[in-house]
């Protein structure tokens, strides 16, 4: 068995920067949850600390912003987390396809929590979602210009639309979908238009692609829904409200269907000791409490039927999502990845 300073120095030659409260992360303990968090500590810690009040249940918790994946497989049967709490399902699909997840069974789970944001056997669990939107500029785009994402292929936006790379989790996940409803491809063809349409290379974030708006290097982009709350309500970096003002959202469907919706989640490990506990976390955080909380702290949608939105989100407008689930999106992610190779969409 490794000690606990072998283990961190493994950690660190991996480049996993963390954050670590509550060290030591004990693994023992019966009163305990250890949680291996991609959220930030403003996201998360305030219902945490309220789960301990309600349960008794001590979280620990190490904050990282990547090498979830590699540490959990270099830890294996060591492994001190007992959930894990990340965004976007291609990272809870990476870990449930290494094998590093437990399935779960819960009725109150699967109450809270609508089927398509669930794996099918339990394996992860969306608390939150966000869409996958159209950022159009508010001068320059008119009301129902757009209403699929194919309409940002079309003649109309040649030399107007810029996005984040092709090789990212949400990019992918967006054309995993398509490729999930319409096909290969039908997915392909709108690859080659929507690239044919770039008003530059790929390059920068969602974020970024606004700012690109507000300074009339394009008209549309892709990103995702809470960008537009953290731009407009920005103290740090406050250009990014004129970047917010310059914009609206608009809620493109696929196919007529719905629009695509990835998730924020949580699952429990294949390894973990303290499973029950682990569990309780998690029925926790898909009930109205955290689920209010957790939405609102990003601007998301709570996953939960009747939980109220932040103003500033409800203020965008409502939508119908994909009914697609999540599971089906990840199965197409190769497909995906190799459409956007096909076309080399960077390049
Ligand atoms: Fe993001």
């Amino acid at each position: 068995m490794r000690t606990y300073k072998s283990r961190l120095r493994s950690y660190l030659a991996a480049g996993l920067v963390a954050v670590v409260l509550g060290m030591p992360v004990a693994s023992q303990a019966a009163e305990v949850v250890n949680l291996y968090s991609y959220r930030q500590p403003f996201l998360i810690n305030q219902f945490l600390k309220e789960f301990t009040k309600q349960t008794g249940i001590k979280v620990n918790v190490v904050f990282a912003q990547k090498g979830m994946l590699e540490r959990l497989k270099a830890e294996g049967r060591n492994t001190p987390a007992d959930a894990v709490l990340t965004v976007d399902i291609a990272r809870l699909s990476a870990i449930a396809k290494a094998d590093l997840l437990a399935p779960v069974s819960s009725p109150v789970l699967d109450k809270n929590i609508p089927a398509q944001y669930r794996h099918p056997q339990g394996l992860w669990y969306g608390l939150t979602t966000r869409a996958r939107v159209v950022y159009a500029s508010k001068d320059r785009v008119k009301d129902g210009e757009i209403e699929t994402y194919a309409d940002l292929a079309s003649p109309r936006f040649k030399g107007k639309v810029c996005t984040r790379s092709g090789k990212h989790d949400y990019t992918l996940s967006l054309i995993a979908a398509m490729v999930a409803e319409k096909g290969e491809q039908a997915a392909e063809d709108f690859v080659r238009k929507l690239k044919a349409n770039l008003a530059r290379k790929p390059k920068g974030n969602d974020r970024a692609q606004v700012k690109a708006i507000n300074e009339g290097l394009c008209d549309v982009s892709l990103g995702n829904t809470y960008y537009m709350g953290q731009m407009a309500t920005n103290v740090k970096n406050p250009e990014q409200k004129d970047w917010a003002n310059a914009v609206r959202i608009v809620f493109p469907t696929v196919n007529g269907t719905g629009t695509h919706v990835n998730i924020s989640g949580a699952a429990i490990t294949k390894h973990g000791k303290n499973k029950e506990n682990a569990r309780k976390l998690l029925e926790f955080l898909s009930d109205s409490f955290a689920q209010k909380m957790y939405a609102e702290q990003n601007f998301e949608y709570p996953v939960k039927a009747g939980v109220a939105w932040h103003p500033m989100v409800k203020s965008w407008g409502s939508f119908t999502p994909s009914e697609i689930n999540l599971e089906t999106i990840a199965k197409h992610r190769a497909t995906a990845t190799k459409i956007m190779d096909r076309v080399n969409f960077d390049g």
